[in-house]
This record gives structure tokens, C-alpha cells and sequence, in this order.
């Protein structure tokens, strides 16, 4: 792979060895449509491992052997690229950059994020805004990201929106982020002015813990996404931007709790079809339903009956992604047994008493916050959730055994 910027346009050109059909770090199979993107809103001065971990957010899933920068990188860059996907990256000359002093929150509006948000109240704000692409058409119209970004800018709080057609370089399984660390794409660039050490991602215990997505049903302490010490972690703190997750032990239902409690409740969104509101019938607003439902402890309001397409899924066996909320969902609902999740029933034996533990914070999570943002976190969430007991924690370390 060969990569090259101008200004905060990349290129990239496949070698040989190199794959149409690629596959991101959770494995998922990835298609190229198209082998150019562009970012606005970023300088093109950064330092050259921003560039080049920007860059491999974007081409990692089809790069094989090595990859070729545009300026030469650090050796601590090229070595996390070695150690991380056995790549050769070069040239290498580049003096390492040193992390800067700030975390930035890498902001979308829904409730995972602006719980992070709300951990650090100080904290600036990037946000990733899709474009359309000139030579890509888009065939998934009903993401509204401007809407989101107009949300993004009520927040009050400092904010870079960054816009980029970069998800358009994926041509299945929809347009999206090649890695999920293509979101970070803006931030990374933006490091070196926003003085950056640490990027603060919404994902909660489920995504790192749980192994939400890719390990289904299987608990992850090494997950190579999200652990700080897995391959992405590394790397990105090779360039000087640490991966923070401040709501890496919480639940969806913690997160949820925390967002719809929080100052900036008027500006969560997590629908990314919806205008004036939540469009009430798409997947996630129905998953989303059932958790503030559970939050809420009020009966499900939905007007989407079993019947519909979106609703098929939980006709099916398990496991479903998300199955932790699902079944807090399921033990807390009033009149669950009569709406479409009833059949889900069937499958889980489930008590208040038996998902006590999504409601507290598991600990492991918050030592693996690096220590300069650490304290603050922590004191959030002894103060505002708690953390789980010693019997809890075993619940996370033998989910799916
Ligand atoms: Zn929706």
C-alpha cells in the first residue's frame, strides 16, 4: 500500500499482494469502492505519525505486507505497524511527537459519548460529519449527519466538526468506517493544534469488554481494538494520542442513565435517521427503546409492531449483539411478556437481582485510563454509579463462558 496526502486529501494505491476484499480488525469483511478521500477541517501540518495513523485507519483493512508513506514516520510508529499487523512501514526519520497535554472527546451525541462528555466536562470536542463523495454515489441516504452536526454544535462546548467522505471508500457491506478508528481520523490530524495527548471514544462495557461484535458471548480483556494494550491502542499512543475510554466499564444502561441526567441531554441523539427528533422505527432507536425503557422502569413505547422487518431479528435465537441489555432490558420492563420482545423470554432467565451488575462500574476499566485522566474518571464514577462487587466482576469475566 501506498498512501499519499495532499493537503488532507489521501490517495492510496494498492501493491500487488494487496486486497479488493479486505477485513477490519472485527474481521469483518470489508470491499474497496474507491481509492481516494478527503477530510475538512484539519490543518495539513501535522506532525507525520498523525498523517500515518490517520492513513492506516483508512487502508488498513486491505494492506497485506507494508505500507508506504509520503514523509518519513518515527520508528515507534513503524514498529506498533510491525508488531501490531506484521507490516513494513517506512520511510522511517521522523522524530516521535510527544503527546500533548489535552484529552479531546471524539463526539457523535449519542448517549455512550456524551457520557464520556460528561465524565470530563472540560474536555473538547471532535466531531466526525459524512459528506457525500464526487465520484461515490450514496446508496445509504437516510444518515443524517447534518443533523447530528447541528446538535453537535449546541452542545456549548469547544468543537472541531471535521467532515470526510472517507467512509465511501468501502463499498460493502454499506458506506462506513473502514476501521472503527477511521471516526478518529479528524482528531488525530487536528492533535498537534488542539495539543492532544488523549482521545476520549464512547465505547462502553459491552464493545470493550463483552466482546459486542466481533466475540459474541465471550468475555475480552484483550480486545485488539479497545484495549490500550492491544494493536490500535499502541499505536495510536506511538503518535501521542492515547485511546481513553471513560465509560469502558459502564453499561448502555449506565450510559444512558448518565447522558439523559446530563446538561447536555437536549443534544443526545444516537438515531442517525431522524430530523426533528428520533425516527422511533429504525433498529437502534428500538434497541435504544428498550434500554431508557428499562432506565425509566416504564413500559415500552414503540410503534413498531413484530411484523416488521427491523423487528425479525428478535424472532431469532440468540445470541444478539447487545444480549447484555437485552436481558437488563427484559428483567425491568413492565409488560415486556406482551410486546414483540416476549418470544425473546424464552430464551434467558433473567432477574433484577441477575443484571444488578450493568448497573455498576467494572474496575478493571478504569486502570486501564491512562493516569493523567484517570483520577478524574474515577471520582465520576464512584460518585455517580459505583462500582461493581467482587461477585459482579466475575459476572463480566465469565460472560460467555
Ligand atoms: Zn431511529
Amino acid at each position: 500500500m501506498r498512501v499519499t496526502w495532499t493537503g488532507a486529501d489521501l490517495t492510496f494505491r494498492l501493491d500487488p499482494e494487496d486486497e479488493i476484499t479486505g477485513r477490519a480488525s472485527d474481521e469483518h469483511p470489508v470491499k474497496l469502492a474507491i481509492n481516494s478521500c478527503s477530510i475538512g477541517g484539519v490543518p495539513d501540518d501535522a506532525h507525520p505519525d498523525l498523517f500515518a495513523v490517520a492513513a492506516w485507519t483508512i487502508v488498513a483493512p486491505w494492506t497485506r505486507r507494508r505500507i508506504t508513506f509520503d514523509r518519513a514516520v518515527s520508528a515507534e510508529v513503524a514498529q506498533a505497524l510491525h508488531a501490531g499487523w506484521g507490516v513494513e512501514a517506512g520511510p522511517v526519520g521522523a522524530e516521535p511527537r510527544r503527546p500533548g497535554d489535552r484529552l479531546a472527546i471524539s463526539y457523535s451525541g449519542g448517549a455512550d459519548s456524551v457520557a464520556a462528555a460528561t465524565i470530563y466536562p472540560e474536555a473538547p470536542f471532535v466531531h466526525f460529519r459524512r459528506t457525500a463523495h464526487p465520484r461515490v454515489p450514496n446508496r445509504w441516504p437516510h444518515y443524517r449527519s447534518d443533523v447530528l452536526a447541528k446538535l453537535a454544535a449546541r452542545t456549548g462546548r469547544e468543537l472541531s466538526t471535521v467532515t470526510s467522505d472517507l467512509e465511501f471508500t468501502l463499498a460493502e457491506p454499506r458506506p462506513g468506517y473502514p476501521e472503527h478508528h477511521a471516526v478518529a481520523v479528524g482528531a488525530l490530524l487536528l492533535a498537534d493544534r488542539l495539543d492532544l495527548g488523549g482521545l476520549g471514544f464512547g465505547y462502553e462495557l459491552g464493545s470493550r469488554w463483552l466482546g459486542g461484535g466481533r466475540y459474541l458471548w465471550r468475555y475480552t480483556p484483550d480486545n485488539p481494538m479497545w484495549s490500550p494494550h492491544g494493536r490500535w491502542g499502541r499505536l495510536f499512543a506511538a503518535a501521542g494520542v492515547h485511546i481513553v475510554l471513560p465509560v469502558g466499564g459502564v453499561s448502555e444502561a449506565v450510559t444512558m442513565r448518565l447522558a439523559l441526567g446530563s446538561d447536555l441531554k437536549e443534544q443526545v441523539r444516537w438515531c442517525l435517521r431522524g430530523t426533528d427528533g428520533p425516527c422511533r422505527t429504525c433498529g437502534k432507536c428500538l434497541y435504544k427503546e428498550l434500554i431508557q425503557a428499562a432506565v425509566e422502569r416504564r413500559p415500552l413505547d414503540t410503534p413498531i409492531t413484530a411484523d416488521r422487518p427491523v423487528a425479525r431479528k428478535w424472532l431469532r435465537k440468540p445470541p444478539y449483539g447487545g444480549q447484555e441489555m437485552i436481558q437488563y432490558g427484559l428483567a425491568r420492563v413492565p409488560g415486556i411478556e406482551n410486546t414483540l420482545f416476549g418470544p425473546v423470554l424464552d430464551h434467558f432467565d433473567v432477574t433484577e437481582e441477575s443484571t444488578g451488575w450493568l448497573e455498576r462500574c467494572y474496575p478493571p476499566a478504569l486502570e486501564e485510563i491512562p493516569g493523567r485522566w484517570r483520577a478524574e474518571a474515577a471520582a465520576f464514577i464512584e460518585a455517580n454509579v459505583g462500582l461493581m462487587t467482587p461477585d459482579e466482576v466475575r459476572r463480566v469475566e465469565t460472560w460467555g463462558a
